[in-house]
């Protein structure tokens, strides 16, 4: 078995941000955090958490996604904590990146994602990359922690993480041409672009609905695919068939199933819940590993 990622949930009882098309909101999220401390077990899931780790590296995992169903940066003793853990670890993991939408995250902060939890890329959910006001309402962020995106990629770029935008296409990008949105991209100092096409879970949520209303065009895909193919060089197939590009020096991934739902016929990633157990889906209890 190999597995290419694992995802670690970082626990926290509710997200800062409140994005119109939030998959989390859309599954009822009931694992219970066994990562912490004042619960009188601690120690035996403490040593769970770790064999779980210890198993993804068994299998050739190199990469950790700190991630989860609110923004990982609100629980900064437990990325402490991880931080600690990983560097314990006999081979602990090179590669750790972060998605987050960057609020609450300030030079203090970067720094310390890449002093001591070891961080090397930032991968920032972009709603609207145009505008940080409107980017804020999509996402929910409240009004005093508005992440102004240049000057916030400015500071990623400053502490010379890998940064990657991941952009949520939504119809305020309808009627941009792809032309301009690499260019933008790249004066951000981007590393790495993923467009990612919105999830509909198909049970009528209001996460459902706003995408629907909101929905990118079939035109602007049609025109980002061919401006891929024209200007980009193909680099290589990824695990879920997702083919990569390299575009003016930025790599370029078109996501059209960011819940994973294909290529399943080999463990190839893993999610390491709060309970200290390894799951192989994000919305189904019964996909436990272990
Ligand atoms: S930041 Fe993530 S978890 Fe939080 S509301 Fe947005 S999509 Fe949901």
């Amino acid at each position: 078995m190999k597995i290419q990622s694992l995802s670690v949930s970082v626990p926290n009882k509710k997200c800062i941000n409140n994005c119109a098309f939030c998959v989390s909101k859309m599954h009822s999220e009931d694992y219970k955090n066994q990562m912490d401390g004042n619960l009188p077990f601690y120690d035996l899931y403490y040593e769970d958490y770790v064999k779980r780790l210890e198993f993804a590296r068994d299998n050739g995992c190199n990469t950790v996604v700190l991630t989860g169903n609110t923004e990982p940066q609100q629980n900064r003793e437990f990325l402490k904590l991880f931080g600690i853990i990983n560097k314990s670890l006999e081979k602990p993991f090179r590669k750790i990146d972060i998605q987050t939408t960057g609020v609450l995250l300030d030079e203090n902060y970067l720094r310390f994602l890449r002093n001591h939890v070891g961080v090397s890329t930032v991968a920032l959910s972009v709603s609207d990359l145009f505008d940080s006001k409107n980017n804020g309402e999509i996402n929910g962020t409240p009004k005093s922690l508005l992440v102004d995106i240049p000057k916030l990629c400015s500071l990623i770029k400053k502490y010379d993480f890998t940064l990657r935008l991941s952009l949520n296409l939504n119809a305020l990008y309808n009627g941009r041409s792809a032309a301009c949105v690499f260019k933008k991209a790249k004066e951000l100092g981007a590393n790495q672009i993923t467009f990612r096409e919105l999830y509909i879970s198909g049970t009528d949520t209001p996460q459902d609905e706003w995408i629907k209303k909101n929905l990118i065009s079939r035109e602007f895909l049609t025109e980002l695919n061919s401006y891929i193919l024209e200007k980009g060089k193909f680099l290589r197939v990824l695990e879920y068939g997702h083919k990569l590009y390299s575009v003016d020096e930025m790599s370029v991934v078109v996501d059209d199933d960011c819940m994973s739902k294909r290529g399943k016929e080999e463990l190839r990633y893993l999610i390491l819940r709060p309970d200290c157990k390894l799951y192989s889906s994000w919305d189904d209890k019964g996909s436990l590993v272990f």
